[in-house]
C-alpha cells in the first residue's frame, strides 16, 4: 500500500502518520528524514544538498527528486510507504510518477487532511513552547495550568517566531497555491480522497482508513 499524505502545516498530520505506521506496519517517510539520511550516509545527493542546505538556500529540484528516489528505493519501502512532505509542486508529483512507474508500483491513495486557514491560524498562533524543558502547550485546546508557565519545570512558556500570525498566514497562503494544482492533478488519477481534519483525532484516522480503501472520495 503506497500512501500520499498531504495537509497543510498544523492539520495534525504527524499524529495520523504515526497511527497508520502502527495500523498498516509500513514506514513513514518524510522528505525531512530522507534528507538527514541522505546527508548522514554521505550520498552523492546528500553531499550536493548540504551545500545548499549549508549556505541556506533552497535545494534545486532535480536534487531533491533525486533524494526521493533513492529514499523510495530502500528496502524497507517494497511493501509500502507512507510518503509525506513531498511532492510540493506539480514537476515533482510527475517526478514521483515518472520514479514510482520505473519501480513497478502506483500511488494506492493520496489522502489530504483539510483544515480552513482561519482554523489553522488559531491552531498555530496559540501554541506556547516552555524554554526550559521543550514541553509544548496551546492557550486553548491545551493551556498550562499558569499562564506562561510551564507545568513541568516552571519554566517560562513562549511562542516561536514561526508561529506568529503574519508568518502562519503567509505559510498558508503559500502551501496553497503550491498543492492546489496537486489536488487537481490526483483528482483527475482518481485517487485522491479529501478528509475532515477538524473532528478528534479518533474520528480523523477512522476517516482517512476509509479514505485509503478509496472508499470516500
Ligand atoms: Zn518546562
Amino acid at each position: 500500500m503506497y500512501i500520499l499524505l498531504m495537509g497543510p502545516p498544523g492539520a495534525g498530520k504527524g499524529t495520523q502518520a504515526a497511527l497508520l505506521v502502527e495500523k498498516f506496519s509500513i514506514p513513514h517517510i518524510s522528505t525531512g528524514d530522507m534528507f538527514r539520511a541522505a546527508v548522514k550516509e554521505g550520498t552523492e545527493l546528500g553531499r550536493e544538498a548540504k551545500k545548499y542546505m549549508d549556505a541556506g538556500e533552497l535545494v534545486p529540484d532535480e536534487v531533491t527528486i533525486g533524494i526521493v528516489k533513492e529514499g523510495l528505493s530502500k528496502p524497507n519501502c517494497k511493501e509500502g510507504f507512507i510518503l509525506d512532505g513531498f511532492p510540493r509542486t506539480l514537476e515533482q508529483a510527475e517526478a514521483l510518477d515518472k520514479t514510482l512507474d520505473d519501480m513497478g508500483i502506483k500511488l494506492t491513495r493520496v489522502v489530504n487532511i483539510f483544515v480552513p486557514a482561519e482554523e489553522l491560524v488559531s491552531r498555530i498562533t496559540g501554541r506556547r513552547i516552555c524554554k526550559s524543558c521543550g514541553a509544548t502547550y496551546h492557550i486553548a485546546y491545551n493551556p498550562s495550568a499558569q499562564p506562561g508557565k510551564c507545568d513541568k519545570c516552571n519554566g517560562e512558556l513562549y511562542q516561536r517566531n514561526d508561529d506568529q500570525e503574519d508568518t502562519v498566514k503567509n505559510r498558508l497562503d503559500v502551501y496553497r497555491a503550491q498543492t492546489e494544482p496537486l489536488i487537481q492533478y490526483y483528482k483527475q488519477q482518481n485517487v485522491y480522497s479529501e478528509i475532515d481534519g477538524r473532528q478528534d483525532i479518533d474520528k480523523v484516522f477512522a476517516d482517512v482508513v476509509t479514505g485509503i480503501r478509496g472508499e470516500n472520495s
